[in-house]
């Protein structure tokens, strides 16, 4: 176990401090494996992970603003992934100092890519109702099982793995938490393509496939906890305020698809390193767009004459407010963490803030392109093909941000989910009755 550092190093030096060494580390010329492998070793890919775990330990909002430095720079920003935005924390808090130099330094260096392997066919907003199994041979654990939805599974070098490892004791009490190889037998990843066209996540079949109980992370049994923190910085991250940079940049990290060998500097051009239209391994370019909010939709009904509409403009108005609203919240945020205090439930909040924003963003940007709207491409060819017959730079850029927007409301926990942990542990209101926390797993009703 380690300590989460809270350093309260004013932001204005850090970032000269930041400025300083990209002056004399950034160079184009390199591969971005050199590049990386620089920045992170040097605790900028992920200054918000403590000091023992290859960051700086900067409160979230400061991380937001030294990615944005970076791109400011023109340098390359950190790995893009859920490596550094979900795993990193959760070893960093949970792993052993072995397991983070193992892990954790080929996360922020870019050497490995990461998916989540959480949620199950029936195993989703339940979580602790998951049904893939480790058990335990020799000094090694044979897994079975499936999940679904898992982001970036495809082009993944291990995965965030929550499986059962007792059966007999409640729920909660009998998971496990594990570090797992995907490039092995037994792991089959089938892509599932939404209505946008993409294949971002993955059915995953698992079947007799291995881990060693080295990769286990945080003790046996005690993988709620440690899935608890991985929830908690994807609510945090995916949030309003939390920022998408607080998880790295828009460059592949990994060894299948990963781009350690292209030049660092061709992946750094201003309109590569701030774009939304690169894939990560979440919400990608969709998720960039919404999250350009009001500015970007205040651009869209300028161009497309419609700024003067009585309604857009009070939308737009609504929209950049729930902006600053939860920009003003990673603030409070910080501040309440430099005084060694907390602000319960602020994930959750924000994660629903970001929910408004994607729904509303949705709505104003279809009704500001008119019948516009209705036109979409699914692949490369087709969206030059659109922008040439349109003559529209942005022609499809809404309608795939649109179509996106059914995702965040569901992935990092529903808003439903969202108002139960509000009400809950926040409020303090009672709790749903049930037997799920006295009664064995083996013994508790399944739907499949
Ligand atoms: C784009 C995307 C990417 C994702 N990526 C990943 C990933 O990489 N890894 C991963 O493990 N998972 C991932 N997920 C899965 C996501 O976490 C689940 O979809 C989510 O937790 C909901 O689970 P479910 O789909 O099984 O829905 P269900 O749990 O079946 O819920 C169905 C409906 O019932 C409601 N509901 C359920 N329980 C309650 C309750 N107690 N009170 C009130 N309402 C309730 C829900 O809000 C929802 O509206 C992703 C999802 C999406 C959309």
């Amino acid at each position: 176990m380690t300590d989460t550092a809270t350093e309260t190093t004013g932001t204005d030096e850090l970032l000269s401090e930041l400025r300083a060494w990209l002056q004399q580390n950034w160079d184009p010329d390199v591969t971005v494996a050199q590049w990386w492998e620089r920045l992170g070793l040097a605790g900028w890919a992920a200054p918000g992970l403590p000091t023992n775990a290859y960051g700086k330990g900067m409160a979230r909002s400061d991380a937001v603003l030294v990615q944005q430095e970076i791109a400011k720079f023109g340098a390359l920003g950190a790995p893009a992934g859920l490596g550094l935005l979900l795993a990193a924390p959760t070893i960093a808090a949970h792993g052993t100092q072995e397991q983070i130099d193992h892990y954790v330094r080929d996360i922020v260096t870019g050497r490995k890519a990461w998916c989540q392997l959480f949620s199950e066919p029936q195993a989703g907003s339940d979580l602790a109702g998951l049904q893939t199994r480790a058990v335990k041979d020799g000094d090694e654990w044979v897994v079975d099982g499936q999940k679904v939805w898992t982001s970036g599974g495809q082009y993944a070098d291990l995965g965030m793995l929550l499986a059962r490892t007792d059966p007999d004791v409640p729920k909660h009490q009998g998971i496990s938490y594990f570090a797992f190889e995907m490039l092995q037998d037994g792991v089959d990843v089938r892509p599932l393509k939404e209505m946008t066209g993409h294949a971002l996540f993955n059915e995953v079949f698992i079947t007799d496939a291995r881990v060693a109980d080295s990769a286990l992370i945080g003790g046996l049994n005690n993988g709620w906890a440690a899935a608890n923190t991985t929830l908690m910085n994807e609510r945090a991250g995916l949030g309003s305020g939390g920022g998408n940079a607080a998880g790295g940049g828009a460059a592949q990290p990994g060894t299948v698809m990963g781009f350690l060998g292209r030049r660092a500097g061709d992946l750094a051009a201003p309109a590569a390193s701030t774009r939304g239209d690169q894939k990560s391994q979440q919400p990608g370019g969709a998720l960039g767009a919404m999250r350009g909010g009001a500015g970007l939709l205040i651009g869209l009904a300028r161009a497309r004459g419609v700024n003067t509409d009585a309604g857009i403009r009070q939308d737009l108005a609504r929209l950049y407010t729930l902006g600053e609203l939860g920009r003003y919240n990673g603030l409070r945020m910080k501040a309440v963490k430099e005084q060694g205090g907390d602000i319960p439930g602020m994930p959750n909040v924000s994660k629903l803030s970001m929910s408004q924003i994607v729904r509303l963003s949705r709505d104003l940007g279809l009704r500001i392109s008119g019948p516009a709207g209705m036109l979409h491409a699914y692949d490369v060819d087709g969206k030059a093909a659109l922008r040439e017959a349109t003559g529209d730079p942005l022609a499809g850029g809404v309608t795939e941000m649109a179509l996106f927007a059914q995702a965040p409301p569901i992935y990092g926990g529903t808003d439903q989910v969202q108002r139960n942990i509000i009400g809950e542990r926040v409020l303090g209101l009672p709790k749903e009755p049930n037997n799920d926390r006295v009664t064995p797993f083996s013994q508790l009703p399944k739907n499949a």
